[in-house]
């Protein structure tokens, strides 16, 4: 089974609901990212905040 993956949001986080297995894309038309952190200085400080746990 094929899922709708939008090109526009790669992604590789295979445990989350939202993603696309078969592709490393996201099926949401959109996501929201957001950090944990009070001065976020590298990508490992941001999250999307649209994961689902599956
Ligand atoms: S919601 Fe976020 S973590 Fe989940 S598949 Fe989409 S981009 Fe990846």
């Amino acid at each position: 089974m094929s899922c709708k993956a939008n090109q526009c949001i790669r992604c590789t986080v295979k445990e989350c609901a939202n993603h696309c297995t078969d592709k490393d894309y996201c099926v949401l038309d959109s996501i929201m990212i957001g950090t944990h952190e009070t001065n976020p200085t590298k990508a490992e400080c941001t999250d999307c905040q649209s994961f689902l746990r599956k």
